[in-house]
C-alpha cells in the first residue's frame, strides 16, 4: 500500500520532550507489576498497598441490557478495589490488544520492542491519553500540524504548552495531501523545526463530521515517512463510522511505527466510566506509562475489571453486535436531523452529511459570527448549538458556523432545530413563531 515498505528506523528519542525523557520508573510500581504476575502464595511486605478487607464493598451484580449480568464476587471485588498495573488492568489491556489486532492488524506487531513494536496502554478516556501524548512531545516553540476546525479539548490541551499551531488546509474530504506538501516545503527534511507530529480525527470529525478517504490517508502517510514526523491518529468515532467497510486506519498502515491512536469507549459503552487506549510504538507508550505511573497511577481498578468482565463475556463478536446496534441509532438520529435541516434551512444554512459520529456542522448564511448570536440565547437559559469558534486555533476569531449534535435529543426536539435559530435576525422572519424551545440540541455538552 506504502509505496517502499522499506521501514524507516526510528529515532524516537528526537521527538520527546526532556521531561518525558527524563521519567524513569518507581521503584513501588515495579514492584507492584511484579506482584501482579506472582501467585497468590506470595507473601509480600513489598507492597505499600491498603488491606482490602478494611474496604467496605463486598461485590457486585451489574445488570446489562441484553440481560446478561456482569458479577463482580468477592475474590474479584478484592482486586477491583486495589492499586493495578499502570498500563491496564491484565485482562483488559489484552482484551483491548486483541481488539485493535483484529481491527487494525498493525505491521508493527512483530517488531522488537526497540523498533516500535506496537503497544497499549489503558487511559482515563481518549482525552488523558491525549493530553499525554501532548506532554510527552511538545516543548515550546516546536511546530505541529492540525487540521481546523478540530476538537475543542485538543486545542485547550495543545494551547498552554505554547506550541506553535500550523493549519493543514482541508475540503469536504478532509485534510489535502497537496496542502500538506506545500505547507512541509518550509523545511527541508531533517531540519529539526519539522514539525513533530500532525494530529487530526481521521472518522466523523469533531466538529465536522468529516472522514478521510484511504487514498488520502496513505498519501498522508507517505508524507510523515518523507518528512519523519508523527501521526497522532485520535479516533474516538471509529465505531461510529456509519457506513461498512470501515476504512483503514492510519495504524493499520504504521510500517514505521510513527502512529499513535488514541480510541475511546465513550461512545460505546459509557463516557463517565473514563476508559480510553492509546496505541502505539512501545518507546512512546513506555513513556506515557511512566507520566500514568506518576499522575492518576492508573484507571480506575473497578471500571476496568468491570469493562473487562463484559467484554470477555460479550467476545469480540458479541462487541461489534454491540457496536452495530449503537451505529444504527446515531444513523437514524442523523437522518432526523438531515430531513429537519432540509426541511427548514435550506438555503439559509449549509451542510454536508456526516460520515460517522454525532454532529452536524453547519454555515448559518448571512452570520458572521454565530458565537454572538448563541451567547445571547444562552443568556436566556437556553443553550442550544456550540459556536464554531470554539473549534478554531484562534478563537477570538469570528465564525459562521455552528455544530449541532443529533445524540441525545429525541426527533420531536431535532425537528425544532429552525426554532433554536429564530433569534438569528436575518433568519427570524422566515420562521413561524413556535413554543419556546426546551433545553434542547445542545445541552451543553462537555466535548
Ligand atoms: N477526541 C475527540 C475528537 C472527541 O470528540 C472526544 C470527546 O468528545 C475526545 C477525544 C475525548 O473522549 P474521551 O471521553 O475518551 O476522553
Ligand atoms: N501521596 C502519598 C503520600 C501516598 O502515600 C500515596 C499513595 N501511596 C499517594 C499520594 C497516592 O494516592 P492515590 O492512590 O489516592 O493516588
Amino acid at each position: 500500500v506504502v509505496d517502499s515498505l522499506l521501514v524507516v528506523q526510528m529515532n524516537y528519542s528526537r521527538f520527546l520532550t526532556s521531561v518525558s525523557a527524563a521519567r524513569e520508573t518507581s521503584p513501588i510500581r515495579a514492584l507492584t507489576a511484579i506482584m501482579l504476575k506472582s501467585p497468590p502464595s506470595l507473601i509480600s511486605l513489598a507492597g505499600g498497598v491498603p488491606n482490602v478487607n478494611t474496604f467496605p464493598f463486598k461485590k457486585a451484580s451489574i445488570t446489562v441490557n441484553d440481560g446478561s449480568v456482569v458479577e463482580i464476587g468477592e475474590d474479584l471485588m478484592r482486586t477491583a478495589l486495589q492499586y493495578s498495573s499502570s498500563q491496564g488492568y491484565p485482562a483488559l489491556l489484552s482484551w483491548l490488544t486483541d481488539l485493535q489486532k483484529s481491527c487494525h492488524n498493525p505491521p508493527t506487531l512483530n517488531y522488537s520492542p526497540e523498533n516500535g513494536k506496537m503497544d497499549v496502554c489503558v487511559t482515563a478516556g481518549s482525552q488523558e491519553g491525549l493530553s499525554k501524548v501532548f506532554d510527552m512531545l511538545i516543548s515550546p516553540g516546536d511546530n505541529i500540524l492540525l487540521d481546523e476546525p478540530t476538537y475543542a479539548g485538543t486545542l485547550a490541551a495543545l494551547r498552554p504548552l505554547r506550541c506553535n499551531i500550523v493549519k493543514v488546509p482541508a475540503d469536504n474530504h478532509g485534510i489535502i495531501p497537496q496542502s500538506l506538501k506545500d505547507i512541509l516545503s518550509r523545511w527541508t527534511p531533517g531540519d529539526p523545526k519539522t514539525p513533530k507530529f500532525l494530529y487530526t480525527i481521521p472518522n466523523g470529525g469533531n466538529p465536522t463530521g468529516i472522514s478521510l478517504s484511504t487514498e488520502r490517508k496513505e498519501a498522508i502517510y507517505k508524507i510523515a515517512r518523507e518528512y519523519d514526523f508523527l501521526i497522532i491518529e485520535d479516533d474516538p468515532y471509529y465505531f461510529l463510522q456509519f457506513t461498512k467497510p470501515w476504512a483503514p486506519t492510519f495504524l493499520s498502515m504504521d510500517v514505521d511505527g510513527r502512529v499513535i491512536r488514541t480510541d475511546s469507549m465513550s461512545k460505546i459503552l459509557s463516557s463517565g466510566l473514563r476508559i480510553g487506549f492509546v496505541t502505539g510504538p512501545q518507546p512512546l507508550i513506555e513513556r506515557i506509562v511512566l507520566h500514568v505511573q506518576t499522575s492518576t497511577l492508573h484507571t480506575s481498578t473497578f471500571t476496568q475489571v468491570m469493562t473487562s468482565q463484559l467484554l470477555h463475556q460479550w467476545g469480540l463478536e458479541g462487541f461489534l453486535q454491540h457496536v452495530d446496534r449503537v451505529v444504527d441509532f446515531y444513523r437514524s438520529q442523523r437522518d432526523v436531523m438531515l430531513s429537519s435541516a432540509e426541511k427548514w434551512l435550506t438555503g439559509l444554512a449549509e451542510w454536508q452529511c456526516p460520515a460517522a459520529g454525532m454532529f452536524l456542522w453547519m454555515k448559518i448564511n448571512g452570520i458572521s459570527d454565530t458565537e454572538k448570536m448563541i451567547m445571547e440565547k444562552a443568556f436566556k437559559k437556553e443553550v442550544l448549538f456550540a459556536p464554531g469558534n470554539g473549534f478554531l486555533i484562534d478563537k477570538s476569531k469570528p465564525c459562521p458556523y455552528v455544530r449541532a449534535s443529533f445524540s441525545s435529543s429525541s426527533p420531536e426536539q431535532i425537528d425544532q432545530l429552525p426554532c433554536e435559530l429564530k433569534s438569528a435576525p436575518k433568519l427570524a422572519p422566515k420562521f413561524a413563531p413556535k413554543s419556546a424551545p426546551k433545553e434542547a440540541l445542545m445541552p451543553g455538552s462537555e466535548t
